[in-house]
C-alpha cells in the first residue's frame, strides 16, 4: 500500500525556501537571544533555518527570527557561534596555553 514516508518540511527563515527538516537546524528564542536547539525538541516556538552563514545573515538583515518569534532585537550571536564551530570543522580549544618554553 506505499508506505509513503512523509518527510517534513520547513521553511528557512534566511532563503525562505522550504526544505526537509533534516537540512535545517531549529532555532529557539531563550529570553531575547536566539539559540541553535539541536536536539529540536526545546520547547516553544521556533524557527528553522540552513546551518550556514548566508541564510544567517539573511535572516538577520530580513528580521527573520524577529518575524517567526514575534519579537524583536533578538541576539543571534549564539548562532553566529554554532555557526562559526560547525564550519570550523574540528574542536579548537581556546584554552590551549602557550607554554613558556625553558
Ligand atoms: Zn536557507
Amino acid at each position: 500500500m506505499g508506505a509513503s514516508v512523509t518527510q517534513t518540511q520547513r521553511t528557512c527563515v534566511g532563503c525562505r525556501e522550504v526544505d526537509a527538516v533534516k537540512h535545517l537546524v531549529r532555532i529557539v528564542a531563550v529570553n531575547t537571544a536566539c539559540q541553535v536547539d539541536e536536539k529540536g525538541n526545546a520547547a516553544g516556538r521556533g524557527a528553522w533555518i540552513h546551518p550556514n552563514s548566508s541564510c544567517l545573515n539573511r535572516a538577520i538583515r530580513t528580521h527573520g527570527f524577529d518575524r517567526a518569534f514575534r519579537k524583536s532585537g533578538l541576539d543571534c550571536e549564539p548562532v553566529s557561534r554554532w555557526l562559526d564551530n560547525k564550519s570550523s570543522g574540528v574542536d579548537a580549544p581556546e584554552l590551549t596555553r602557550e607554554k613558556e618554553s625553558g
